[in-house]
Formats: structure tokens, C-alpha cells, sequence
């Protein structure tokens, strides 16, 4: 029955030389027969068959992978047309195979943008908020956090008041009414908090050689608010969990979230920049309020030699950016020659700043 022009030739490890044989096609499989006594000479699933070689003599298929077995069916053969497309859908069914394989890739991927998405809307969330929170929301968020984190501070009532009368004879910020609380710990600390609270610990005060270096902390503190650099990083902080409860339901739940981070929020860190522009700025409240700049020096001598002791948090956090913040400082300087004379009144205050708290005495 078969003519030349419909062979094919079957060639196996154990059929060799190659014979002619007989094909008989199925939904999943081909079956192969001796095309002289009529035996059986095996059955291959038609996903592992791959196409080998096709011209317009033959087509040569692989029938196993390892192409140990070799079907070549003439070109004219009339089943070849319909074996070509089942192998080409079984090989659909192996890129399928092959797309499994792809998923960890793709859910990598996913997840990778899910993870830039969040903090991307975390990045938008706070450029947003920067914009919407209005002066007096931004103060009622800071007394928010002042009294969630009071608890866990020592506060100097007298101190505060004296820092306070200090701070008085300054013009610190136009837009905030500043807040002072003195800490009562050896920690070389200070923060500031969006709304006007600047915390000042007791352990820097104790540090400081002369006023000009209050006025100087007391100018790069009140920077942070008034340049919201303190909003901006509350905003980062806290803008995870609002966007979670936002996503989850009762937004009521912020004051806790707030709570639940006031920790974290008195070792807020600043980018590099922000301390910068928090130097700058604060060298120019001191220079409009007609105290020596070299304030600023002085307090950066204080902070390297903290340096080298403790772990420093909050305002302390970029120490190893000190010496190039003096050097911007003593820059500064340079470019700014002034005589000023601090007046009388802020030394008196900052003696009574220094003075030990109540239970030393
Ligand atoms: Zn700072």
C-alpha cells in the first residue's frame, strides 16, 4: 500500500538499520508499525516530539528527547501535515510547560513592583502630605507626638523654662511658635518635632562652652521645622501605616500608630542634605539675630567629640559627616566677617539652661 512517495522510515537504537514502517496517528500519540510483517514497533506521546529537520523531500522528527529515535516521513506522506500541526499544539503545550518554569521570574517581578509601587506611593504620600497638611494640622500632629513620646521622657520643667526665656530673646521662626523641653539625660541629643516642639537633652547643654553654640542648635533645630524637614521624615515614617489603615479601614487608628512609633520618632534621622540646609539656614538665624556664626563651629567640636563616645541618635545621627559640616561652617565664616556681641541677657539665660536638674541638688 505504500508507494514511495508515502515511506516512512523508522530508525531506533533498536531498530537499526532504519525501517519502513506504518503510522497510524492518535489523539496523544503515534503508534509505528512494520510496514512488512504489520508488529508493533512502539508508541510516542507527540509532546515529546520536535520537528528535526524539513525540506521538501522529508520532515525528520526526534520522537524521544536524546533524539535516540528518528521518524522520517516523506514530504507527501498524508498524515504528515496533520502529525506537524499536533506537534506544533503539543509544543504550545510545552511552552506552557515552559511558562511555568518562567513563573518565580515573573512573580519576582511582580512582587519587585509591588514593592516599588508601595514605596513609591509612600515617596507620593509624603510630597502630598507635605503640601496638604496646613500649619495648624502640622501642629496638632506635633503635640500629638510630643505628648505620646512625654511619657517616656525625664523633662527638666526648670530647665524648659529657661531654655524658653533663652529662646525668647531670638527670633527663631516666623511661622511656628516654638516649644522648648529639656531632657534630663546625659544622652548628646536634641530633635525636633513638626510644629514647633524642639527637645534639647541635657547632655549636649552640659557639652557647651558658650552661648553662641545653644543659639546655633537652637538655628538648626528650628530649621528642621520651619523647612518641614521634620514633617517630611513623620511623613515617611508614618505614611506605611497610614496607607496600610487606609487600606485596611479605621483611619481612627493613626493616634495609635503614632503612639506605637513615638520611639522611633525621637531618633528621627535627616538626610545628608536636609542636616545641611539645616546648618545653613541656622547660620543665617544666627546671623539675623546678630549672634557669631562661630556658634556653629563650636557646637560642631562638641558633636565630634560625642563622636567618638556613645552611639548618637536623632540630631546626632550623621556623625560621620561632622568634620565636613565644620568645615561648612568655618566656610561660612569666611564669608560672613562679623563682630557681634552676644548680649548680656542670653549668657545669663544659658547659665540657668546649664544648671543641674532639681534632683541633683
Ligand atoms: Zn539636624
Amino acid at each position: 500500500m505504500l508507494d514511495k512517495q508515502h515511506e516512512v522510515w523508522f530508525q531506533s537504537s533498536l531498530v537499526n538499520p532504519a525501517k519502513l514502517v506504518r503510522v497510524l496517528l492518535f489523539d496523544q500519540a503515534i503508534q509505528l508499525y512494520d510496514a512488512n510483517d504489520e508488529s508493533f514497533l512502539g508508541a510516542y506521546e507527540l509532546e515529546a516530539i520536535r520537528l528535526q529537520e524539513k525540506n521538501d523531500q522529508y520532515a525528520k522528527l526526534s520522537l524521544l528527547p536524546g533524539n535516540t529515535d528518528i521518524l522520517t516521513i516523506s514530504d507527501a506522506h498524508l498524515l504528515l501535515p496533520e502529525i506537524l500541526e499536533r506537534i506544533n499544539g503539543s509544543r504550545n503545550v510545552g511552552k506552557k510547560i515552559r511558562r511555568n518554569w518562567k513563573w518565580p521570574v515573573v512573580f519576582i517581578g511582580i512582587a519587585a513592583f509591588l514593592v516599588a509601587a508601595y514605596f513609591g506611593l509612600i515617596s507620593l504620600l509624603t510630597s502630598v502630605g507635605l503640601h496638604l497638611v496646613s500649619i495648624e494640622k502640622e501642629k496638632e500632629l506635633g503635640d500629638m507626638i510630643f505628648h505620646s513620646m512625654a511619657d517616656g521622657l525625664k523633662i527638666d520643667t526648670i530647665s524648659s523654662r529657661s531654655l524658653k526665656r533663652f529662646a525668647g530673646h531670638l527670633q527663631l521662626s516666623t511661622d511656628y511658635p516654638l516649644e522648648f523641653t529639656v531632657v534630663d539625660d546625659t544622652t548628646i541629643n536634641a530633635f525636633a518635632i513638626p510644629g514647633g516642639h524642639i527637645v534639647v537633652y541635657k547632655g549636649i547643654l552640659n557639652e557647651m562652652k558658650d552661648p553662641e553654640e545653644l543659639v546655633a542648635l537652637l538655628g538648626h533645630e528650628a530649621s528642621h521645622i520651619n523647612e518641614r524637614h521634620s514633617l517630611r521624615s513623620i511623613l515617611r515614617q508614618l505614611s506605611g501605616s497610614v496607607l496600610l489603615t487606609m487600606v485596611f479601614g479605621d483611619l481612627g487608628s493613626i493616634g495609635a500608630s503614632i503612639a506605637g512609633q513615638a520611639d522611633h520618632l525621637r531618633t528621627l534621622s535627616y538626610s545628608r542634605s536636609l542636616e545641611e540646609e539645616a546648618d545653613q539656614k541656622g547660620m543665617e538665624i544666627m546671623m539675623s539675630n546678630k549672634i557669631n556664626p562661630q556658634g556653629m563651629v563650636g557646637l560642631m567640636d562638641r558633636l565630634q567629640k560625642a563622636d567618638s563616645g556613645t552611639a548618637l541618635p536623632g540630631f546626632l545621627s550623621t556623625h560621620p559627616l561632622t568634620s565636613e559640616r565644620k568645615k561648612t561652617a568655618i566656610q561660612f565664616i569666611k564669608e560672613h566677617p562679623v563682630d557681634f556681641e552676644t548680649p548680656t541677657a542670653l549668657l545669663t539665660e544659658w547659665k540657668q539652661v546649664q544648671q543641674p536638674s532639681p534632683n541633683e541638688w
